[in-house]
């Protein structure tokens, strides 16, 4: 089967790798829609971070480089490994795709599996990939979707778990409060359309033209500003209730800036959630956040929040289809996919790839 492979940066290749088999508890995939994530570009431009080298194997998955790229998946199940009593042949089904050592409790109960030691992705340190014709899951990280969700919006529900961590992670928030958000990126902009599925009111605060006007009219946003143009600060307080500021703030940009802004719009006893990598350390004004009692906390990818974000997207209260910018083949990942979310990632949020070209007609 035909598969992306990651050698090393700059070194991605379509091969004919052997098609996988599921072992005892595993669930074949047929993959439908493979989503290209920031950071896929990352390894591509810089990595390897989270795929492993020649030479390191992974701790857990024991996978040296080249690996299967590809954690953004949707797709059909094809066959059941030995022991699989409570899945079809047939489902629909996304992947919550954790790579995590056995001896953690990964149950029902467990609020902290996915910051368990040398936690990573299938499709970034090995266990195969959505860049696939096909991948063998174990059961656990595999979720029954609703055949209701198009195959293609529903590659967007792993970024989308994503946001619903970081919206999980702001605690209580009433209806009717206000959520700035800083940054309106793929992952800013899934945010913003969890946040106002929950009836939350969502101000977005981004440079690009292009970028607030895809929030307002993907529903990311109730009100989107230049933070060049408009004194984002004021305009948060102004919609406030009581002048006060932002009930909750997402840093989605990893730029100082931006931090500094939400920590200025936030209400006093307001959280500021950072949901973006950063890859330097960050200035913070401690004083503003002591005389503003502001709460700062950090929130990584998803635990146990697959059920609810896919019960969200079953309910219709948010629409998946305008995050979706391109459709493309396997073969063109690298020219059509890669290039365009690196050159013209104004316009771009989530390029799907599929390697079954009818899906493209
Ligand atoms: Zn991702």
């Amino acid at each position: 089967m035909k598969a992306a492979r990651y050698y090393d940066n700059h070194d991605i290749r379509i091969e004919d790798i052997p098609e996988p088999t599921p072992a005892n508890g595993e669930v074949l995939i047929k993959v439908a829609w493979c989503g290209i994530c920031g950071t896929d570009l990352h390894e591509y431009l810089d990595g390897p971070i989270f795929c492993p080298t020649h030479n390191t194997p992974h701790p857990i998955s024991g996978e040296t480089a080249p690996v299967t790229l590809g954690h953004e998946f949707s797709g059909v199940i094809e066959a059941l490994g030995e022991g699989i009593t409570d899945l079809e042949v047939g489902d629909h089904v996304v992947v919550e795709p954790y790579i995590i050592n056995e001896d953690v409790n990964v149950g029902p109960d467990s609020n902290d599996y996915h910051l368990s030691d040398n936690m990573n992705f299938i499709g970034l340190a090995g266990r195969g990939g959505g860049l696939s014709e096909k991948v063998a899951v174990k059961r656990r990280w595999v979720h029954k979707i609703s055949k209701n969700i198009p195959l293609d919006q529903a590659a967007v529900i792993e970024p989308l778990t994503v946001g619903y961590h970081a919206v999980d992670r702001a605690g209580e928030l009433p209806e009717g409060s206000i959520a700035l958000v800083g940054g309106a990126g793929p992952i800013g902009l899934l945010t913003g359309a969890v946040l106002r599925a929950k009836g939350i009111t969502v101000v977005i605060s981004e440079l690009s033209e292009l970028r607030r006007k895809k929030a307002l009219e993907a529903g990311s946003a109730d009100y989107a500003f230049s933070p060049a143009e408009t004194n984002v600060v004021e305009e948060v307080r102004k919609l406030s209730k009581d002048g006060r500021g932002a009930d909750v703030a997402f840093e989605c940009t990893s730029v100082q800036v931006v931090l500094d802004t939400l920590i200025d719009a936030v209400r006093p006893t307001g959280k500021i959630v950072i949901v973006s990598i950063w890859g330097k350390p960050a200035t913070i004004d401690m004083h503003k956040i002591v005389m503003k009692e502001i709460d700062l906390r950090g929130t990584i990818a998803y635990v146990n929040n697959h059920p609810d974000t896919i019960k969200l997207v079953e309910s219709g209260k948010l629409d998946l289809a305008p995050f979706i910018t391109g459709k493309i083949q396997l073969e063109d990942l690298i020219d059509k996919g890669f290039d365009t979310l690196i050159n013209h990632n104004e316009t771009a949020v989530k390029i799907l790839v599929t390697t079954d070209p009818q899906n493209l007609n």
